[in-house]
């Protein structure tokens, strides 16, 4: 799946134009290049699938991700064809949409172009909408080490590394107790709603299903730490959420480190800036993300890692050059710095931008684009969620669990994969089972 990402640079086409191009039709229409198949870059093909445009949708992947939902791969809850589409799904009814599963390397403005491992495309407007990724504030070490959940080979290679450990928990005697607490212990960096969901779902294990799986080790020796570095749990949701949240975490017996930073995790142990250091062979960061800007830009269009637009999402001294979703800096009166990087700010700035677009094409006015909060949620294991409803209503329990699911399960995509999901729920409510402890290593396949 990443494989892409591994070509080296000197393996682009010399020629232009060969590769990505072929089967693409010049045509009289404007040709719209989307860079990115996540939350934006779905919603903008929707929009624009009756307009008279060429769509060629560029990424690297060939499917989308629910991305709320990983953790629940990462935890054997859920399946990775649960919640990620194939791109070319959205291909079918449209014969003016090509997708080509491809890198973008580069953005030549000048030349209206990108340059990608397969070549180079011509745009009329280009819309960049390729995402964030984990940020480890360029600590090397630990973004070697650590485990990281934004992709869904991150989920898979965490729930292989989860389970993993158990296995190799049990090959030590005894009286090797600090070798088998080191497997067994989970450490877990930021407690905003990633942290927060993971550390729930990983406390349920413990308490519901390892214990059955490997009743030759001693649970209560599993220790499951959430160390964030403010001074409260879910810091961009409300103050009563937060506490409530960390009630719930005290429920599934996670440890709940505030003010405190990881520093280094070497040998298998992770620092803190207060001199703790915690044994664990599962390290997971979810401190930080930045967005995936993409070279060649002109001078004063990034900014603190993203994509600096106006709020049409027109990218700063780029003419037909668009940023939505994650990657874009969006700066306002009301949001000083910036939108939030969640998935409705995404979907919305595709909905505003799509509309715009087709307003442009009739010569009309364009519509600035106005964030519409509709809340935030985050759930705690099984019968607990918190969540910020508009209008500062806060409320939790199971009741925001009900409205957490209910959410969740509306916004997968496709009727196939909302049954697939609900029917997983409905499973592991009642059996307290997560069906899909596998662990998938390619290196155990060799001979
Ligand atoms: C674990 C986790 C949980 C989350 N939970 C929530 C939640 O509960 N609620 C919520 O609102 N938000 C949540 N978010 C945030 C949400 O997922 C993002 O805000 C949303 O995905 C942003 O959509 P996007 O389209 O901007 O980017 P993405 O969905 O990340 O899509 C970007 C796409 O661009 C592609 N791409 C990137 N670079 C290139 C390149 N150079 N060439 C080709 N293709 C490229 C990628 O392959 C990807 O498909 C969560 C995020 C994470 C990591």
């Amino acid at each position: 799946m990443e494989a892409l990402e591994e070509l080296p640079v000197a393996t682009l086409p010399k020629k232009k134009g060969d590769k990505i191009t072929e089967h693409i039709p010049e045509t009289d229409m404007p040709r719209i290049v989307i860079i990115g198949g996540g939350f934006a870059g779905i919603e903008l093909v929707k929009q624009l699938s009756k307009e008279e445009v060429q769509i060629v949708m560029i990424d690297r992947r060939n499917h989308h991700t629910f991305i709320p939902l990983l953790y629940q791969v990462a935890t054997a809850g859920l399946s990775p064809g649960d919640i990620s589409s194939p791109l070319r799904e959205f291909l079918q009814d449209n014969k003016n949409f090509h997708f080509r599963m491809a890198r973008v390397i580069q953005i030549h403005a000048d030349e209206k172009e990108v340059e990608t491992n397969l070549g180079f495309l011509k745009y009329d407007m280009l819309v960049i909408a390729t995402g964030a990724s984990t940020n480890f504030f360029g600590n090397k070490e630990l973004e070697k080490k650590a485990m990281k959940l934004r992709v869904m080979s991150d989920a898979l290679e965490l729930r292989t590394r989860l389970i993993e450990n158990f296995e190799e928990a049990l090959q030590y005697y005894d009286e090797e107790q600090d070798e088998i607490e080191k497997h067994m212990n989970v450490v877990i960096v930021g407690a905003g709603p990633t942290g927060v969901e993971l550390a729930g779902a990983i406390g349920e294990l413990r308490s519901h299903v390892l214990p059955k799986d490997y009743p030759e080790l001693d649970f209560s020796k599993m220790n499951i730490h959430l160390i964030e570095g403010a001074d409260r749990v879910l810091p961009p949701m409300s103050d009563k959420s937060g506490r409530k949240a960390a009630k719930y975490l005290e429920h599934f017996g996670v440890e709940v480190s505030l003010g405190k930073l990881v520093e280094r995790y070497e040998d298998d142990i992770a620092y803190l800036n207060d001199g703790t250091q915690i044994k664990t062979k599962c390290l997971i960061w979810a401190a930080g993300v930045k967005g995936n800007v993409i070279k060649g830009l002109r001078d004063g269009a990034e900014d603190r890692g993203r994509i600096l637009v106006d709020e049409f999402n027109r990218v700063k001294n780029h003419e037909y050059v668009y940023a939505i979703g994650d990657v874009s800096l969006q700066i306002s009166d009301e949001h000083p710095k910036g939108l939030p990087q969640l998935a409705p700010v995404a979907i919305q700035q595709a909905e505003n931008l799509g509309e715009n677009i087709i307003r442009l094409q009739k010569d009309k006015e364009l519509k600035p684009f106005k964030y519409v909060d509709k809340g935030s949620m985050a759930t705690v294991g099984r019968n607990r969620a918190v969540v910020d409803a508009p209008m500062k209503i806060s409320f939790g329990g199971f009741f925001g669990w009900f409205v957490w699911m209910f959410v969740h399960l509306f916004s997968i995509i496709g009727i196939r994969r909302k049954v697939l999901v609900f029917s997983n729920w409905v499973w592991n409510y009642f059996t307290y089972n997560r069906g899909n402890r596998l662990i998938i290593n390619k290196d155990l396949d060799d001979l």
